[in-house]
């Protein structure tokens, strides 16, 4: 028969496979019994429906045999096994989950092994970290024949008719030979498959069986004699089922890592028991970082649906609300029926109250969580944040409640992050409203002329540096009944009212000068002013209207967006600096160069608040000849 060639894809993991120098090799034999799983649970929910499937539940079994002589592991289940179609296509490809379409994105150099075991499990193709040829016979259930798949790594592979009584599948793995670093030959042993099935496979619902030896009192006699026992391995107790005091961190962590492919550990497991009108059981985790496509529209949410320890949906995504899709983990639940379809799940009045709970259940953890272990949390934010700020932006504002005091932002206070509860503890008496300033970097945000005045009056800044940021807080409106204000166009709350009246005083003796200067830069702004809240600066840009300098950045940015949105800036002079009276001095002595002047501190001006110049060069020119 000859052989035939793996797809490319496949190959390349193969390689990785064979050349693996990934340390758990031993995870091979808790991909294969999930396999099997897998295999049983297809056959199963048939006979729910297919009267003609005769197995009873007990019927199923997952049966592992070690042979040392032949240096022989297999796996058998009684599944619903592969005729020979589906053994060519789901062993000699790896095209699911779209893995590949990630992994074709990366370079061989960016690819370890590590990532694609920690982030799409690589399923049956683990064998060939420990095997050096694998068979697989297989009888689809309800068909006559059986067949055979055959391969020894990367070169290629057979299938081919073969023998076997009942439907299921077995997989028959040829250890490779021992080396200095690893001792494959430990796999045959009992008690490394005890640990293992323990470790990894324990909750697995049906029981993987081995033949065990004990030892026997010979009837009659004292003597003992070695029998041969069949022995259930698991407790087929899925871990969420378990009394928590008995389940260790570690476990979750394991079942975490396993089950959602992950390659780092949870940063929060979050367990829920209801009892009552609706009962079930909700194991939670949050990741530790962002899925590599999480803030892609190829993210899905959702959590996986049991009904009594049987899965049936993988992506339930009725089950988590967006703003904490970041959610992993699953419910198990009694009340929903076994085979409810996917669209009378989304009316089921009972997956609608699971779900409220639980969004209330993982804000109040994610609440505890900030207050016991403020680190971790920000380390937390700093993966999921944006999401939570996405949230309370989402539908209107609707979900601010839940989610404000979730969120965290630098500030001028120091280098730590904030939440809005922090902030207004520490407001001063007279300070009114909670400030904010919107710029590329805190570090830029910091320098900008309003803000360095805000810190220096003792009121602090939020620093806001993400696009979704000034949007959900203007959604707010306000926290505590103070209202969100930016820095950079509420200036005027650091003077008091007779500074206030000297500089309207100022701005009439002067109207004819800042509206030769605002004709001077046309369109550009709207008004040419002076300010007493600028420092030792000697201008800076604020803005009126609904728009401002950061949201017209980050609106022009979106695609679709077909007109371009402006901010109306307003040019502010610093009436407390020497400039001030030089323009002043200008305006009667040498109009040319008041208006060369002006475009200049224009410009000052647009680079101080982070913008970029409409006209470099002729803004190099101006500063140039000034020189001269
Ligand atoms: P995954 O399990 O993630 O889909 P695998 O590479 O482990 O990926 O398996 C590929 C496919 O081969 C499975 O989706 C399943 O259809 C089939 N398969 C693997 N093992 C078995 C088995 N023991 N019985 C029946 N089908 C199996």
């Amino acid at each position: 028969m000859a052989k035939k060639q793996f797809k490319t894809e496949s190959k390349k993991i193969l390689d990785l496979m064979v050349n693996s120098i990934y340390t758990h090799k031993e995870i091979f034999l808790r991909e294969l019994i999930s396999n099997g799983s897998d295999a049983i649970d297809k056959l199963y929910f048939r006979s729910l429906t297919d009267p003609s499937v005769s197995l009873q539940k007990e019927d199923y079994e997952i049966r592992i045999t070690a042979d040392k002589e032949q240096r022989t592991l297999t796996i058998s289940d009684n599944g619903c096994g592969m005729n020979a179609e589906e053994l060519e296509k789901n062993l000699g490809t790896i095209a699911r989950s779209g893995s590949l379409d990630f992994k074709s994105s990366l370079s061989a150099e960016e690819t370890t092994d590590v990532d694609i075991i920690g982030q799409f499990g690589v399923g049956f193709y683990s064998a060939f970290m420990v095997s050096d040829h694998v068979l697989v016979i297989s009888k689809a259930y309800g068909e006559n024949d059986a067949n055979e798949w055959e391969s020894s790594g990367a070169d290629g592979y057979t299938v081919r008719p073969s023998e076997k009584e009942s439907a299921g599948t077995t997989i028959v793995l040829h250890l490779k030979a021992d080396t200095d670093d690893e001792k494959y030959s430990d796999f045959l042993e009992e008690w490394k498959i005890r640990e293992l099935v323990h470790k990894y496979s324990d909750y697995v619902r049906y029981p993987i069986r081995m033949l065990v030896e004990h030892s026997q009192k010979k009837d009659d006699s004292d003597e003992y004699e070695k029998v041969l026992e069949d022995e259930t391995l698991n407790s087929m107790i899925p871990i969420w089922k378990k009394d928590p005091s008995e389940v260790t961190e570690d476990e979750y962590s394991a079942f975490y890592t396993e089950k959602f492919y992950d390659y780092e550990k949870p940063i929060k497991v979050i367990r829920q028991t209801a009892e009552g009108t609706t009962e079930y059981i909700a194991l939670l985790f949050i990741p530790s970082h962002a899925p590599y496509d999480y803030y892609s529209k190829e993210y899905e949410k959702g959590l996986q649906l049991y009904s009594s320890g049987v899965m049936i949906m993988d992506k339930c995504k009725d089950l988590v609300p967006d703003h904490f899709s970041f959610v992993r983990g699953l419910v198990d639940s009694s009340d929903l029926s076994l085979n409810i379809s996917r669209e009378m799940l989304q009316e089921d009045r009972q997956l609608k109250i699971i779900a409220k709970a639980l969004e209330k259940k993982i804000a109040s953890e994610l609440q505890k969580f900030q207050t016991e272990d403020r680190e971790k949390y920000e380390s937390f934010f700093k993966a999921f944040g944006s999401q939570l700020k996405y949230g309370v932006y989402a539908d209107f504002g609707m979900h601010k409640d839940l989610l404000q005091d979730l969120l965290l932002f630098p500030s001028s206070f120091d280098d730590k992050l904030v939440t809005l509860k922090e902030y207004v503890s520490r407001m001063p008496e007279d300070q009114k409203k909670i400030y904010y300033a919107t710029g590329e970097s805190v570090d830029q945000i910091k320098l900008l002329p309003q803000v360095e005045a805000m810190k220096a009056h003792g009121y602090e800044v939020l620093f806001l540096t993400e696009d979704v940021d000034e949007f959900a807080l203007q959604i707010m409106r306000n926290y505590r009944d103070k209202e969100f204000a930016n820095a950079v166009e509420n200036s005027e709350d650091l003077s008091t009212e007779e500074e206030k009246k000297a500089l309207e005083e100022e701005n009439k003796n002067c109207a004819d000068m800042l509206q030769f200067m605002k004709d001077t830069l046309g369109d550009a702004v709207t008004k040419v002013q002076f300010s007493n809240t600028l420092g030792d600066h000697a201008v800076a840009l604020t803005n009126e209207g609904p728009v401002s300098m950061g949201m017209e950045k980050v609106l022009n940015r979106m695609p679709g967006m077909e007109e371009s949105v402006k901010a109306q800036l307003i040019l502010e002079i610093n009436s407390n600096h020497e400039i001030s009276s030089k323009l002043k001095e200008l305006y009667g002595t040498d109009q040319v160069k008041l208006s060369d002047y002006t475009k200049i501190l224009y410009g000052n001006a647009r680079l101080v608040s982070g913008l970029t110049l409409d006209n470099p060069s002729s803004y190099s020119d101006l500063i140039t000849s000034l020189m001269l």
